[in-house]
């Protein structure tokens, strides 16, 4: 577990060796430009959750930056399900990386450059039971990002620099606005409820849509919660009953806290707990799908 088997391939040359082993030339684009794309897949024993979605989400940044996808979804699968077998713990979190490759160093894309493919997995270290319990605190930021964040991109700083504003306040993420509407986490999709009613920000270049934006959207849906997509303005969010913050390693967690405030009530909201109880069924149901004999709680 604690060198867990890696799959690499540079140069078209692939192979699972130990984390430790695994090297990529300093010229790769991913290190030289951040030019790459990756996807994160929690795994719930040792079913990938939503795979597909993760698959197709991966194509599409692929595409938008005219990375040639080097697998198709089958391959993708074949590899995913290799890697998940190695490590070989029932829950875990499958990172995969996609980069244009290695090349001189120029800024525009080389000619010929094979893209390098990294895939690694790792405990999931999903909430506790404090956070559900309590909830967590955030913080705002303008969002300094740039226009294309529907792009699953490596080149993260501007996410890291607000992961780090929140680390800096003793908070579990930043909440980000631009020209005064809200966009998303550095690192998760933003939620808001007021009057029962649950938002969500529209999909666009402004934020990720994150595979739990889908699955809350059905979710909500299904159960029959009122569920609206619309810009939400900075004294909506302040005025929120709830705020939720939705991502493959937090699921969907309560933000309690917000600038120092509390948000709402000050503890975890009605819609939270039952969008939570939701998303529980919902990881047990793509476990009786994917193994019908197993017997799955939930
Ligand atoms: N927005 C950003 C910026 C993220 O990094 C993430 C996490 N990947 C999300 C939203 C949520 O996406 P997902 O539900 O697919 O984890």
């Amino acid at each position: 577990m604690e060198d867990p088997i890696v799959y690499l391939s540079v140069d078209g040359h692939a192979e699972m060796l130990p984390l430790s082993e695994a090297r990529v030339p300093v010229l790769d684009r991913g290190f030289i430009f951040g030019d790459g794309i990756y996807e994160v897949v929690p795994v719930y024993q040792g079913v990938p959750f939503r795979l597909a979605q993760h698959l197709t989400r991966l194509a599409r940044s692929l595409a938008a930056v005219g990375i040639t996808n080097p697998f198709d979804t089958d391959g993708w699968k074949a590899r995913v399900a290799e890697l998940i077998a190695s490590f070989g713990a029932p829950d875990q979190l499958v990172y995969m990386q996609v980069t244009r490759g290695v090349a001189k160093r120029a800024h525009a894309f080389p000619k010929t450059a094979t893209p390098t493919v990294f895939l690694m997995s790792s405990p999931l270290a999903l909430p506790g039971a404090d956070v559900r319990e309590r909830g967590l605190a955030a913080v705002t930021a303008q969002d300094n990002r740039w226009l294309r964040c529907d792009i699953k991109s490596i080149s993260l700083l501007g996410n890291v620099l607000m992961a780090e504003n929140a680390a800096a306040h003793g908070v579990a993420e930043t909440i980000m606005f631009r020209d005064g509407l809200l966009t998303e986490g550095s690192s998760s999709n933003a939620w808001v409820v007021k009057h029962g009613v649950l938002y969500a920000p529209p999909k666009n270049e402004r934020i990720l849509e994150g595979i739990r934006y889908g699955l809350i959207a059905e979710l909500a849906a299904t159960h029959g919660l009122q569920f609206e997509i619309r810009p939400i303005s900075e004294d909506e969010v302040a005025e929120a009953d709830e705020i939720l913050l939705s991502s493959a390693t937090k699921e969907v967690v309560p933000v309690v806290r917000l600038d120092g405030r509390a948000v709402g009530a000050g503890v975890p909201g009605p819609v939270y707990q039952r969008l939570y109880g939701w998303y529980q069924d919902a990881k047990a149901e793509s476990l009786r799908a994917a193994l019908p004999s197993a017997s799955v709680a939930g």
